[in-house]
C-alpha cells in the first residue's frame, strides 16, 4: 500500500510539502483548520490533491503513516497531542523535503538576524556563480523548490525554532547559530532551556566533516557549548575577542581568519550598519570562505548587499530627520540593536502585541538616545510604565499616521525617527510588513 502523508496547514510550506509528496507517489491528504487561501486551493485542485478546510477530520488524519505539520501549529493543540499518543510521527516540512534531494544545506538560525544573514549568504554564494537555492522561512518552501524547480547543489535555509522542533534526521552541512535571546517562550512552556535546546537542534547529526558557525559573544550559546559534545568543526565569530579560526572585529574592520588565510572588510563600507549586522556579515562571510570563493569576490558581494526591507531600512530624510523602518523588530533584543546602531538622538515609535517583554535591558540605551517615545498599540500601559522617567517625552497614538505625525513634530533637524516596535503587529496591522509599508507611506505623505 502507498504510504499516507497527511499535511496539517495549507500555507506555503504545507502546499509545498503536498506537491512534493504527490510527486513522490505518496497518498496525500491536506487538512487546514482555517480557510485556505484561494491561490493555494487552486494549486491543490490543479494537482488533484485531496484536502479539507475549516476542520480536521480525525478519521482521515489518524490513518497517516506520517504527518507534516506547518510551523505555525503549536505542539499543544489537541490534534498534535492525539497524533503523538498514537505514535504517528509528526515532522516539519524541511525534515520531509530534505529527504528528497541530494543537495547540501547551509542552515541558519537564531532569535534575530536569520533573514538578513540568509539573504546575505545567498547573495554572496549566487554572486560567485554557485547553484544555490534559498528556502525555509523565506520565499518559496524547500519542498516546493525540490518538487518543481531545477535541482540545486546547495540550499541556504532560514530555520525558525518551530521548523527545528520537527526535525530529527536532518543534518546541516554548515550550521549557523546567530544568537539566542528570549522569544516565543509561550511555545516552550516559558522555559528558556527548552527554547535553547530547540535552537541547538541546528547541529544535530553533524559529524567531523561538517561546520558549526556561531556567535561566541552570546551567553546562552557559550554556556550551552560547555556542556555539549560538538562533533562539527567550530568556526566562531566575535565582536570582542580575537579568533584564530573564524571572524572577529578589530579597528573598525571585520577580520576573517580561516585556514591561516586572513581577509578584512571595513565596516563603514558595508551598506548594512550596526553591531548586529556586523555579526550577520561575519557569519555569512565565514560561510562564503568555506566555499573557497576568491577573496575579491566575497568582498564585492558583502559590500553590494543592500539590506532587507523592514530591517533598519532608511526611508527618507524629511526636514533633516532620518526616518528608519525597522518594523521587523518584533522583540526587545532586536530593538536594542536598532537603538544601539543609532548615532543621533531618536524619536522611537514602539508598541504592539507584547510577547511577555522585559524592557529592563533596553532602559540604559533609551536613557542615552531616546528623546521621545511614541507608543503605537492598542494597549500601551506596560510600555509607558517601563519608560516613565527614562525618556523625557512619552505620547500615545492609535494609528500609524498619527505616530508618524507626532514623531515629526517631536523631532528636530539631525534626529532619527525609528520605527522599531519590540512587539508583534497583530493588534493594529495584518503583519509586520503591512506595518512597515504604512510607516513608509505616512513618511512619504509628510
Ligand atoms: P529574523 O529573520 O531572525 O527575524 P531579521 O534579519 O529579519 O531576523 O531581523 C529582524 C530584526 O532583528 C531586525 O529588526 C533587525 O534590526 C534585528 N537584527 C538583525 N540581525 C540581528 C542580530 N544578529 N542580532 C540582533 N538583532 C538583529
Amino acid at each position: 500500500m502507498r504510504r499516507r502523508i497527511v499535511i496539517l496547514g495549507a500555507g506555503e510550506s504545507g502546499v509545498g510539502a503536498a506537491l512534493l509528496a504527490q510527486k513522490q507517489g505518496y497518498d496525500v491528504f491536506v487538512s487546514d483548520k482555517s480557510t485556505i487561501k484561494e491561490a493555494f486551493k487552486k494549486e491543490l485542485d490543479d494537482n488533484r490533491i485531496v484536502y479539507e478546510q475549516e476542520q480536521h477530520s480525525k478519521d482521515k488524519i489518524y490513518r497517516a503513516d506520517e504527518v507534516v505539520k506547518s510551523p505555525g501549529i503549536p505542539d499543544s493543540v489537541p490534534i498534535i497531542k492525539a497524533l503523538r499518543e498514537r505514535k504517528i510521527p509528526v515532522v516539519s516540512e524541511i525534515e520531509f523535503a530534505a529527504r528528497h534531494t541530494d543537495a547540501k544545506f547551509v542552515a541558519i538560525t537564531g532569535s534575530n538576524g536569520k533573514t538578513t544573514t540568509a539573504l546575505l549568504t545567498y547573495h554572496v554564494l549566487t554572486g560567485a556563480g554557485l547553484k544555490v537555492g534559498l528556502a525555509g522561512n523565506i520565499g518559496h518552501s524547500l519542498a516546493r523548490q525540490i518538487a518543481v524547480e531545477k535541482a540545486k547543489d546547495w540550499y541556504v535555509l532560514e530555520l525558525s525554532s518551530f521548523q527545528l522542533d520537527g526535525m530529527f534526521d536532518f543534518k546541516a552541512d554548515i550550521a549557523v547559530l546567530l544568537n539566542i535571546t528570549p522569544d516565543h517562550l509561550d511555545r516552550y512552556d516559558y522555559k528558556m532551556e527548552n527554547y535553547i535546546a530547540s535552537k541547538f537542534k541546528i547541529i544535530q547529526n553533524q559529524t567531523a566533516d561538517d561546520y558549526f558557525i556561531y556567535c561566541l559573544d552570546d551567553e546562552n550559546i557559550s554556556r550551552e557549548l560547555q556542556v555539549r559534545d560538538i562533533k562539527a568543526q567550530q568556526l566562531p565569530f566575535s565582536n570582542f575577542k580575537e579568533i584564530r579560526e573564524g571572524a572577529f572585529f578589530q579597528d573598525d574592520k571585520i577580520v576573517f581568519n580561516l585556514k591561516g588565510d586572513a581577509m578584512s572588510v571595513f565596516m563603514e563600507q558595508l551598506a548594512i550598519q550596526g553591531q548586529h549586522n556586523r555579526y550577520n556579515t561575519m557569519a555569512a562571510g565565514i560561510v562564503a570562505h568555506l566555499f573557497q570563493i576568491r577573496k575579491p569576490g566575497i568582498r564585492e558581494c558583502l559590500l553590494s548587499f543592500k539590506g532587507v526591507e523592514h530591517r533598519l531600512e532608511k526611508v527618507l530624510k524629511v526636514r533633516g530627520m532620518n526616518f528608519i523602518n525597522d518594523s521587523k523588530a518584533t522583540n526587545v533584543n532586536s530593538s536594542w540593536y536598532a537603538l544601539e546602531s543609532m548615532d543621533t538622538k531618536v524619536i522611537w515609535i514602539a508598541g504592539g502585541v507584547d510577547k511577555g517583554n522585559d524592557y529592563s535591558d533596553i532602559i540604559e540605551l533609551a536613557k542615552k538616545k531616546v528623546k521621545a517615545l511614541v507608543c503605537l498599540g492598542t494597549d500601551n500601559k506596560k510600555l509607558m510604565e517601563s519608560f516613565k522617567g527614562v525618556v523625557p517625552t512619552i505620547v500615545e497614538v492609535s494609528s500609524m499616521a498619527e505616530a508618524v505625525k507626532s514623531a515629526y513634530y517631536l523631532g528636530d533637524k539631525g534626529d532619527s525617527v525609528l520605527l522599531s516596535p519590540a512587539c508583534a503587529s497583530f493588534d493594529l496591522f495584518e503583519n509586520y510588513e503591512e506595518r512597515g509599508r504604512l510607516f513608509k507611506e505616512c513618511v512619504r505623505n509628510l
